[in-house]
């Protein structure tokens, strides 16, 4: 017969960067590899068809990360299963409603969650509607090590899982083994597969052509330490003796306008680069020799792949303190938060330790897991074949029904 496209929904929420960078590498790797086979939605479903508290998350995450104590208490207290539980099951008994109106609309025969609040809900409403046997539910964790387990639901279909620990405490949770598959963390494929050369993007973002050069980030929304970390390495980077620099820095601000301006009003000693909420992020991972970032998981995967050591100075307690022995304990990088030994050791890397910079460059580049995004999809694909098209029936028979009555 007619190949049909089939729809997908994924559903994110715009909290940081990195469940939307996910959520934008899963959909790019289904168009390189399979074209109009399937039609990618990337929803934010809770922020259109529900309320309190779903839809307000991105400003209550936003609250939560300036608020990191209270983020702590939040993430630990809503842990044991019948917490989360029963909390998840007032609001999905609430909103189901609404979550069963997104779902008719867009008539998803395959849904992937990106986000660890986004597994128990579609997946009652699937059971009530009855689609739970005909629509594929796959979880795509993007956190690499300690997770919350609300990303963990015995009902998937699949779960991906970014590092053999997150596998390991998925099995522990109750998954089953043919659940589980552990490919790597999604990048975007303009990371993945792009071929950059350092000097090109040098010239093309107007850095200088000789001096090595420090990325200083903070994910999405410009977390950390980030602005005493830049007024360190200004000192660390400026050889006084022969009053010139020993390197660049590059700050990507991200969403964080009121640091993006209170650095560019500083008259630097060396050259500096100071840029807001970038779309090009692997241009200036490949134009750069480090990175210092919070410890966000897209952040990691990424620099990675670009060969990047990293030093971490931060992370958000829960779910991106595993995220830290990943990087230190496989030499691809170091942590501290002091912004004064950040700035020491990356302008030992740039003078006398050029050596271990190379080193940790190398142990970076084989932690690396640039096809991870192809392998998921062609998972789901697979999953996908074996099921054929029972689902569009479904929803036929569903709004058909919901008609009569
Ligand atoms: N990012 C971006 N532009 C920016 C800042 C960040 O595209 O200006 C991306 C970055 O490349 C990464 C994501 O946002 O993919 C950040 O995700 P991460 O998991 O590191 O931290 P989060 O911001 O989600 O806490």
């Amino acid at each position: 017969g007619v190949e049909r496209t089939k729809n997908i929904l994924i559903l994110m929420s715009d909290t940081g960067g990195g469940h939307r960078a996910s959520a934008e590498a899963i959909r790019d790797a289904f168009k390189i590899q399979y074209g109009d086979k399937y039609k990618i939605i990337v929803k934010d479903v809770w922020k259109e068809y529900t309320g309190w508290p779903l839809n307000d998350m991105e400003s209550s995450y936003k609250f939560m990360v300036k608020h990191v104590q209270l983020w702590k208490v939040a993430f630990h207290t809503t842990s044991p299963k019948w917490v989360h539980s029963c909390y998840l099951a007032a609001i999905a008994a609430y909103y189901a409603k609404e979550v069963e109106a997104g779902l008719m609309e867009y008539k998803p025969e395959i849904i992937i969650s990106v986000h660890p609040l986004m597994q128990h809900i579609p997946l009652w409403v699937l059971k009530w509607q009855e689609l739970q046997k005909r629509v594929l539910f796959v979880t795509v964790i993007t956190d690499l090590n300690t997770c919350h387990p609300t990303w963990f639901h015995p009902g998937v279909n699949r779960c991906y899982c970014p590092s053999q620990e997150v596998a390991k405490r998925a099995l522990f949770d109750g998954l089953d083994e043919s659940q589980v598959r552990v490919f790597g963390l999604p990048v975007r494929p303009s990371f993945a597969r792009a071929v950059l050369v350092k000097d090109d993007l040098r010239k093309e973002l107007e850095m200088d052509q000789d001096l090595r050069a420090v990325l200083l980030m903070g994910g999405g929304e410009g977390m950390g330490p980030v602005e005493e970390t830049a007024k360190a390495l200004e000192d660390s980077l400026y050889d006084k003796d022969n009053k010139k620099p020993i390197g660049q820095m590059v700050v990507i601000c991200g969403r964080n306008k009121k640091l993006a301006s209170a650095l560019e009003a500083i008259d630097w000693k060396i050259p500096v680069k100071v840029r807001g909420f970038e779309t090009q992020m692997e241009k200036w991972m490949g134009a750069c020799d480090c990175i210092i970032t919070k410890a966000g998981p897209g952040t990691i995967a990424e620099s990675l792949i670009r060969s990047l050591p990293i030093i971490l100075n931060d992370y958000i307690p829960g779910q991106e303190k595993g995220n830290v022995p990943y990087v230190v304990e496989n030499g691809a990088g170091v942590f501290t938060r002091s912004p004064k030994e950040t700035a020491r050791i990356v302008g030992e890397w740039f003078s006398t330790k050029t050596e271990e910079l190379e080193q940790t460059s190398d142990n970076a580049r084989k932690l690396a897991q640039p096809e991870a995004v192809f392998d998921i999809v062609k998972d789901i694909d697979e999953l996908s074949e074996e099921r054929g098209h029972l689902a569009s029936v479904a929803y036929t028979l569903t709004s058909s029904f919901a008609s009569l009555v």
